[in-house]
C-alpha cells in the first residue's frame, strides 16, 4: 500500500481509532463547516428536535467519518454506521432503520453506491419518518407502514455528481470538506503525535504536514512511518532532519508526490508530448487503474496545478515540467 494513498486500509483503522477526535473543539480546521455545525446542533437542541439530514462530500481521508461521529457525540446520541455497498436490499435498510431511537444518527458512507430500490425507501424515511413495505402480489398485495422516530441521516460521498437529485434534495445541509492547509495539517500531526506519545518538534510536524497532500489520513500514516524510523535511527525524536530522511526513504517528496505521481507526470510529458491524453490511455501506459488515478492521484496534481483537465484529456503544465526539472518546450509557451 502506498504511503500517500488516502483510501483507508486495515493498518489505518487501529491507529485512527485512538487519534480520532471525539468533540467538535478537537476537530482541527474546516472552520466554516465547524461553525455551521455548531449552530445546527445548538438550534436542534433548543428546539428539542433531531438535526436535519446532512451530506458530507469531498475526497477520501479528509475527515467525513470523524465529523459524523462528532456530530452524534455532540448531540449525545448513538451513531449507527453502514455504507452504500453494504446495503443490498430494501429489507436491509428497513432493519437498520427499525433499530433507531429518537434523534439518533444513521451514517451511510459511500452513499452514492446505494442500490436504487434502497435509495427509494430512504426518501420517505428521510422526509416523513416512515417506510412503506409492499407485501404479496396481485389482488392480495398490500402495504404496511413502519413509523420511524425522528432521526438524522448523515451521508458521505467522494462523488457528489453520482448522487441522484431526489436524494440530494432531501439533505438539509450539504458540506464540502476541503483539503486542509499546512497549519491545520501541522496541528493535526502534533495532536496525533501527542496521543501516540511520540516526541516531535514544530519543524518535524511541519515537514510531515507539507508532504501529506492536505489529507489528515495521509498525515497520520506518514507520522507512524516516521515514528518507526525515529525509533530505530533518531533516538525517538522527530525533528526536521529525521522527518525529511524518513519520508525520502518512503519515496514521498517535499510536495507529497510519490513514485506513481511522478510516473503519471512523466508519462504525460514524455510519452504523450505533454498531452492532452485521455485518462484510459494514460492509465494503460503506466499500468494503473483509471479509477485509482482519478480518485487518488489526480485531485492533488490538479490542486498543485501540475496538470489540467481539458475536453481532450490531461495536460501537463509548466509547473510539472519545473518540478521534474524537465525544460518546458518553447513550442508550448506560445
Ligand atoms: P473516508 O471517506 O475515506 O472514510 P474520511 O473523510 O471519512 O475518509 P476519517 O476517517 O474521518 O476520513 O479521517 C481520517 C483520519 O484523520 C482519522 O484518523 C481522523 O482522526 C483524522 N482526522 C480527520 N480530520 C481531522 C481533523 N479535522 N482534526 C483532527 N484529526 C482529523
Amino acid at each position: 500500500q502506498r504511503a500517500i494513498d488516502p483510501t483507508k486500509y486495515p493498518e489505518d483503522d487501529i491507529q485512527e481509532a485512538t487519534v480520532r477526535p471525539k468533540r467538535l473543539d478537537e476537530y482541527i480546521g474546516q472552520d466554516q463547516i465547524k461553525d455551521r455545525v455548531k449552530v445546527i446542533i445548538e438550534a436542534a437542541k433548543a428546539r428539542g428536535e433531531a438535526i436535519d439530514h446532512i451530506l458530507l462530500y469531498g475526497p477520501p481521508g479528509l475527515g467525513k467519518t470523524t465529523l459524523a461521529t462528532i456530530i452524534a457525540n455532540e448531540m449525545g446520541v448513538k451513531i449507527h454506521s453502514t455504507s452504500g455497498p453494504a446495503i443490498e436490499r430494501p429489507g436491509d435498510v428497513a432493519s437498520i432503520l427499525s433499530k433507531l431511537q429518537p434523534f439518533e444518527v444513521l451514517f451511510i458512507d459511500e452513499i452514492h453506491r446505494l442500490p436504487r430500490p434502497v435509495e427509494e425507501m430512504l426518501y420517505s424515511a428521510m422526509e416523513d419518518f416512515k417506510v412503506d413495505f409492499v407485501y404479496g402480489k396481485g389482488p392480495n398485495a398490500g402495504t404496511v407502514t413502519l413509523p420511524l422516530p425522528p432521526f438524522t441521516l448523515i451521508g458521505a460521498t467522494t462523488r457528489l455528481a453520482l448522487l441522484s437529485s431526489p436524494l440530494r434534495g432531501r439533505f438539509g445541509d450539504i458540506f464540502r470538506l476541503e483539503y486542509q492547509d499546512i497549519d491545520s495539517m501541522a496541528a493535526i500531526v502534533k495532536r496525533a503525535a501527542n496521543i501516540l506519545k511520540v516526541g516531535i518538534t514544530d519543524e518535524g510536524a511541519l515537514e510531515i504536514a507539507r508532504r501529506s497532500r492536505g489529507t489528515p489520513r495521509v498525515a497520520i500514516r506518514l507520522l507512524r512511518r516516521v515514528r518507526d524510523y525515529a525509533q530505530v535511527r533518531a533516538d525517538h525524536l522527530i525533528d526536521h532532519e529525521t522527518a525529511c530522511k524518513a519520508l525520502d526513504i518512503q519515496g514521498v517528496d517535499e510536495l507529497g508526490l510519490d513514485e506513481v505521481d511522478r510516473r503519471i507526470l512523466l508519462a504525460i510529458i514524455e510519452k504523450f508530448d505533454g498531452g492532452p491524453v485521455g485518462l484510459e490511455t494514460l492509465a494503460a501506459s503506466i499500468s494503473e487503474e483509471p479509477d485509482t488515478i482519478m480518485d487518488v492521484y489526480e485531485p492533488y496534481l490538479l490542486i498543485l496545478g501540475f496538470i489540467q483537465r481539458t475536453p481532450r484529456g490531461r495536460v501537463a503544465t509548466r509547473r510539472a515540467y519545473d518540478h521534474l526539472s524537465i525544460p518546458y518546450p518553447e513550442s508550448k509557451s506560445k
